[in-house]
């Protein structure tokens, strides 16, 4: 299979250094100025030598090198696709378990919500039970971190003025958000939340419950259990609000 594949890169190893006895392992630098971790192999890399990435380029996993003719390892396209596919898998039946076994605690962090955020999480577990374990950790951790930024920025203004500070600032604000580890994404979410339960403007904490899951653009609506699949028996214009509304 090696013999034929084609997805290739060479490159001149220019140095060699971070020689680890213990595990073989070293780091080669090559004429392009980029540097890679080389497991334990037939012999220790020198410079001069040619180095052969197998993979799709910058961006992507290498699932080959072989140095000057000699393989040190090597996955063939469909080797390397099934063991993502495999590793993907595992990593999620491990969310599940994990799920799961903090039934607990994590009743503990939904009870601990205020009542609009508690109904929101609420909410999605009661329409997609089945993926709950998949989704609805990451919308806890939203609700509490829109809960305390509510908190601690209870009227618009305040909300307004929050997402204007710096990092440190904010954390100093809002010390929780220091523990949540939010993304951007996340973060933006809990924002849009805070801002509805100022109740101020076109804000309304009933939106706190009717809004989008915080992961409907990635798997979509039905799949996180989203409010907007109750449309029809709420006001189908407010259940559609999207992701970016009520900036107001
Ligand atoms: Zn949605």
């Amino acid at each position: 299979m090696i013999d034929t594949d084609q997805e290739f890169k060479e490159k001149l190893i220019t140095s060699v250094s971070h020689l680890n006895a213990d595990t073989g392992t070293c780091a080669i630098t090559t004429d392009d100025n980029w540097s890679f971790i080389v497991p334990r192999g037939p012999f220790t890399p020198q410079p001069g030598q040619t180095a052969r990435f197998y993979g799709r380029g910058v961006g992507y996993t290498v699932r080959g090198l072989v140095i000057d003719g000699h393989v040190f390892f090597y996955e063939s396209v469909a080797e390397h696709h099934a063991r993502q596919v495999r590793e993907q898998q595992a990593r999620l039946e491990a969310e599940r378990v994990a799920y799961d076994q903090n039934a607990e605690p994590r009743e503990a962090r939904i009870q601990a919500l205020p009542e609009p955020f508690r109904r929101r999480v609420r909410g999605f577990v009661r329409r997609a039970p089945a993926t709950a374990w998949r989704h609805q950790d990451h919308e806890i951790v939203i609700c509490q971190a829109a809960a305390a930024i509510h908190a601690a920025c209870p009227t618009l203004d305040a909300v307004q003025a929050f997402v204007t500070l710096q990092i440190p600032e904010m954390l100093e604000r809002v010390p929780l958000l220091n523990d949540l580890g939010l993304s951007g994404n996340g973060f933006d979410a809990a924002v849009r939340l805070a801002r509805y339960a100022t109740g101020e403007g076109t804000n309304s904490p009933v939106l706190i419950e009717r809004d989008h899951h915080a992961l409907c653009p990635l798997f979509g609506c039905q799949q996180v259990g989203c409010a907007a699949l109750e449309a029809g028996t709420w006001d189908a214009a407010v259940a559609a609000q999207p992701a970016s509304g009520a900036d107001t």
